[in-house]
């Protein structure tokens, strides 16, 4: 038989990865490499094509609004691609600015509105003079798991259409503040707004993630 493998695309990499996000692509690779799966992965970002078709996962960090402005132009030459891969259900995750760019928009903290792609259905507004910092705790009640992490955000969440949660506030403010949400999960996108990062200190969501991507590769045949 031969070797399993998991192709990853680190979108924007070079733009967007605050607080070491990356450390979630080399958690995917740890995680895959002890269950005997070999893991390559490429970053694709300004000026390059996105490909569905190229890739088993997909990792979206976060970033300042100058970086997301950046961004921002660039991910409507990809947002079909993207739009595709995660209607056909790819796993894909994205923290905090690449959670507010599959959206619809984000109103960045001098008040210019930064465009998502709306392959998901949640919006992001921002907030006066201030931003949500610390750490934060939340529980997923359908996976019964803990997940924590450090949240560094202005803007504020709010789901559309078919968005879960990724979990309920414990500690921290999450989503917005206000209904306990914290992060997004559509089809087999997970968006959250957890550095840390996320998956380095939640190993459990790492295999999560990576026993999704085998079944559908692998299984779903
Ligand atoms: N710039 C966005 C905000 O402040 C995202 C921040 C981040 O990715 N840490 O809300």
């Amino acid at each position: 038989m031969s070797e399993k493998t998991i192709r990853a695309c680190h979108l924007y990499g070079n733009l967007l990865n605050t607080y070491g996000d990356n450390g979630n692509m080399l958690m995917m690779e740890y995680v895959a490499k002890q269950k005997g799966v070999s893991f390559t992965s490429e970053i694709i970002s300004i000026y390059e094509e996105f490909d569905p078709e190229k890739y088993d996962f997909v990792f979206f960090g976060g970033g300042q609004d100058y970086e997301q402005t950046i961004v921002s132009k660039d991910i409507q030459t990809k947002k079909e691609g993207i739009t595709s891969y995660i209607e056909d259900n790819g796993v894909l995750l994205a923290i905090c600015g690449g959670y507010q760019m599959l959206g619809h928009y984000y109103i960045g903290a001098n008040g210019t509105k930064i465009q998502g792609i709306s392959a998901l259905d949640h919006y992001t507004l921002s907030q006066d003079n201030n931003r949500f910092i610390g750490e934060v705790k939340i529980h997923n009640d359908e996976f019964n798991e803990t997940y924590v992490g450090f949240e560094n955000h202005n803007g504020v969440t709010y789901l559309g259409e078919g968005e879960k949660p990724l979990g309920t506030v414990i500690e921290g403010d999450g989503n917005n503040g206000k209904d306990k949400g914290e992060g997004a999960i559509y089809k087999n996108t997970f968006c959250s707004y957890l550095h840390g990062p996320v998956l380095a200190r939640n190993e459990h969501l790492a295999h999560r993630l990576v026993d999704l991507i085998l079944d559908k590769k692998y299984n779903n045949a």
